[in-house]
């Protein structure tokens, strides 16, 4: 789709498919689709990512929410897959092999660093864990047998930053591949590619779906490393479903009018909780005080609905503000039409030790909290009235 459009264009249109002239998309939920001869079967069975032939391998709908996000990212291709998890497990399977290494950052999503942590040393992948906010310690960190930088900026749940510009022109004087995860942000906020990233992926279950009922994953970038990663994929089996996608496609028309939204109440609410006397850190992209706030600027046009605080009274504080309030609900996921807030270190808690924990720098009594599509006044007031209760143990 012409690269001129502005986003909200590109988000309503880049999908158009010339074989459907029906308005909104039709979910194929064909698993298989039958060749008028062998010569259109030997066609069909050729192509990469082919629309219609076998659903492992591709399928109608699917191909709109990748012709829809790969257009918003500015990419030349996209794979959609069953998760995010799907999504980073079949690029990491691609590109690194037994006796590779990797360059990951210490705070990251925690089934990305549990993936790397527990999963990826038993195939012979070494990986080594870097402080993202140096970005000289990425530059340490990269041996000769070093494939891949992993990154993900602002980071779940510390809101921390990679300079992406950075970190990319230091892996490609060295010929690695850069993979980046976009979830927190969305292509609204920030566009990795722009910064010199080779690979991005989204949790599509988060803020590109945008209403908790998608389990989906994405990873855009050229066609050529697409291309690669679909052929790990049709392997791997991650594929997302034809009614997923579709839902995907339906929010993905409104994810630039969710997303503004989203960023004006987290911004709203860091600031009410930055001058709370019950609170003793919030982190923020958007807040002055954040210590990347000028790369932010830099790097992002909006900060997303994503922010993290502490309580002077920590976990148990942490649990009593969580069970006081109102309207945000607590459960694990985010970039939904509900507020949702959980303490990171119980939600990870089966899937990082608690050293792990500690590493990643989540503390027992930080609390995440991922915006929805309430006003921000009402969740403002809700934390006012949650905070009155747990002001006290601070
Ligand atoms: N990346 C980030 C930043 C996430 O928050 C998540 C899930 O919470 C994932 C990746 C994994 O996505 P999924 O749950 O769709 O596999």
């Amino acid at each position: 789709m012409d690269s001129y459009l502005a986003l909200e264009t590109l988000l309503t249109h880049a999908d158009a498919d010339a074989d459907d002239p029906a308005v909104a998309p039709t979910i194929h939920q064909s698993v298989n689709y039958s060749a008028a001869s062998a010569e259109d079967f030997d066609a069909l069975n050729s192509d990469v990512n082919p629309a219609r032939y076998y659903r492992r391998y591709g399928n109608p709908t699917q191909a709109r929410l990748e012709r829809i996000v790969a257009a918003a990212e500015g990419a030349e291709a996209a794979l959609a897959t069953a998760s995010g998890m799907g999504a980073t497990t079949t690029t990491l399977l691609t590109f690194v092999s037994q006796g590779d290494h990797v360059v990951a950052q210490r705070s990251m999503y925690g089934g990305t660093l549990s993936l790397l942590r527990d999963i990826a040393p038993r195939f012979g992948i070494e990986v080594t864990f870097v402080d993202q906010t140096d970005t000289a310690a990425f530059e340490q960190a990269i041996k000769p047998n070093t494939k891949m930088i992993m990154l993900e900026t602002p980071s779940n749940p510390l809101l921390q930053l990679t300079d992406m510009a950075a970190v990319t022109a230091l892996a490609r004087t060295h010929g690695i591949l850069t993979f980046a995860d976009n979830t927190i942000a969305t292509p609204v906020n920030q566009k990795p590619l722009d910064q010199g990233v080779d690979l991005v992926m989204h949790s599509v279950t988060k803020a590109i779906s945008g209403h908790a009922d998608v389990q989906a994953g994405i990873v855009v970038g050229s066609k050529e490393l697409i291309d690669r990663i679909w052929k790990t994929h049709t392997m791997a089996g991650s594929i997302v479903s034809p009614f997923d996608a579709w839902l995907a496609v339906r929010g993905l028309r409104t994810l630039s009018m969710r997303m503004e939204r989203q960023n004006r109440c987290a911004q709203a609410l860091a600031d009410y909780l930055v001058t709370h006397p019950a609170v003793r850190s919030v982190n923020y992209p958007g807040l002055t005080e954040h210590p990347q706030h000028d790369l932010a600027k830099r790097q992002m046009s909006g900060f997303g609905g994503v922010l993290s605080f502490e309580l002077s009274g920590g976990e148990t504080a942490a649990e009593q503000l969580i069970s006081a309030l109102r309207l945000p609900v607590r459960a694990s996921s985010l970039g939904g039409t509900r507020s949702t807030l959980v303490r990171p270190a119980a939600m990870w808690s089966n899937e990082l030790t608690e050293e792990q924990l500690e590493e990643a720098g989540v503390a027992g009594g930080l609390i995440r909290f991922a915006v929805g599509l309430e006003h921000e006044d009402d969740l403002i007031n809700d934390l006012r009235q949650g905070l009155s209760v747990t002001g006290a143990v601070g």
